[in-house]
């Protein structure tokens, strides 16, 4: 008796163990099947979604866009407003500002610019470039004063400001337009003059007459 009903087991076995791994196997197929039309569905949906949200975002402004041109004085009445002081409080409008690049060093220049074709280019916008209310101009002192070094009277660097090449070109320009023209002060080297030199020619001209 034993022996057959031990038989009568495993072939039972057998055939549950066959079956369920026939059900397994066409059960998963299924799942397999209903899974792969559901990711397509998702796509499907997610494609659809993204399309409508591409719709909407231009409709609405776009934050990087660059193309209006902001006159100074509305850059002037800006760096006096609460807004400002709420940006950036009491710190200069670089200092809060960190370059964002690969590796451990930084490249030694900074990028050539952040703006092209009146939109910015990049995720990580130079400290003017930025913020749109700051224009660099020779009437603009209050923010030209902010990129020069209070211990020499010179423009600090890029690798300092982290400005792009093309923010710090107009910023140097804008600085020297607004010395040539009287908005900021800036010291003359001393020079020592030898005068011996001068009354000596003056002798020599009035000795010719
Ligand atoms: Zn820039």
């Amino acid at each position: 008796m034993l022996p057959i009903a031990r038989g009568i087991y495993s072939g039972l076995a057998n055939i549950t163990r066959s079956s369920r791994g026939a059900l397994h196997t066409a059960s998963s197929l299924r799942c397999k099947a209903s899974e792969t039309a559901e990711e397509k569905d998702a796509e499907n949906a997610e494609g659809e979604a993204g399309g409508e949200e591409n719709q909407s975002s231009s409709s609405g402004p776009d934050p990087k866009d660059r193309s209006k041109v902001i006159p100074v004085e509305t850059s002037m009445r800006y760096l006096k407003s609460a807004a400002y002081k709420q940006t950036y409080g009491n710190d200069f409008v670089w200092t809060q500002y960190r370059r964002n690049h690969k590796g451990m060093y930084a490249p030694r220049k900074t990028r050539k610019t952040c703006i092209r074709q009146g939109r910015i280019s990049t995720g990580n916008p130079c400290p003017i470039c930025r913020d749109e209310y700051l224009v660099l101009d020779y009437r603009n002192t209050e923010l030209l004063e902010q990129f020069i070094s209070p211990h020499n009277g010179n423009v600090l660097s890029y690798s300092k400001t982290g400005l792009c090449q093309k923010s710090h070109l107009r910023l140097t320009v804008a600085v020297q337009q607004a010395r040539d023209s009287g908005f900021l002060t800036y010291d003359v080297p001393f020079r020592e003059y030898d005068y011996s030199e001068y009354y000596g020619q003056e002798q020599k001209k009035k000795d010719i007459n």
